[in-house]
């Protein structure tokens, strides 16, 4: 049997000991900090005050943002990319939205990405929804969480149900 790359080696030794292999990488990054280098190449000046230099700085940025362009195009579609309220579908207007109350962790409101990413694992719930801005605002704007939309639909059935012109 071939042995394996030494590369290979080091990832699966790092696979086995999760919690050594964390504090030698702290430790290389504190000794690389302290050298004024990037702690995350070792090899370019960091930029103060963070620890990293700027191409490993835009490489993070660049896989974050990739992450979250990912993350919200899945999460639309699984929503169909409409508003659920209005039909809208520019892709810019339109946000996830919680049907009831936003859910609480540590008392801080759940917001953002975190919306995003418990849809995924959570398999798209019905207790979320996609709003456009309008809607969402239109909803924030009522006591009773109902958009402006769906009372004026309410009134215009009112009207044709007793024979008028809405
Ligand atoms: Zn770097
Ligand atoms: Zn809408
Ligand atoms: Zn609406």
């Amino acid at each position: 049997m071939a042995h394996p790359s030494k590369k290979e080696h080091a990832r699966q030794w790092r696979f086995t000991h999760p919690g050594y292999a964390a504090r030698l990488m702290r430790k290389l990054r504190a000794k690389r900090i302290q050298q004024g280098l990037c702690a995350t190449c070792g090899v370019e000046p960091l930029v103060s005050p963070r620890q990293d230099c700027l191409s490993c700085l835009d490489a993070s940025k660049e896989r974050t943002s990739s992450w979250r362009r990912d993350l919200r195009a899945k999460v639309l579609a699984a929503y169909r990319d409409r508003c659920a309220c209005c039909g809208e579908t520019e892709e810019q207007f339109l946000n996830l939205d919680h049907v009831d109350s936003a859910p609480r962790k540590n008392g801080v409101r759940e917001v953002g990405y975190a919306t995003y990413q418990r849809a995924v694992a959570e398999d798209f719930p019905p207790t979320l929804q996609l709003l456009c801005y309008n809607c969402n605002l239109g909803r924030e704007k009522n006591e009773d969480r109902q958009c402006p939309h769906l009372k004026q639909k309410r009134s215009w059935y009112v009207v044709k149900s007793r024979g008028g012109t809405p």
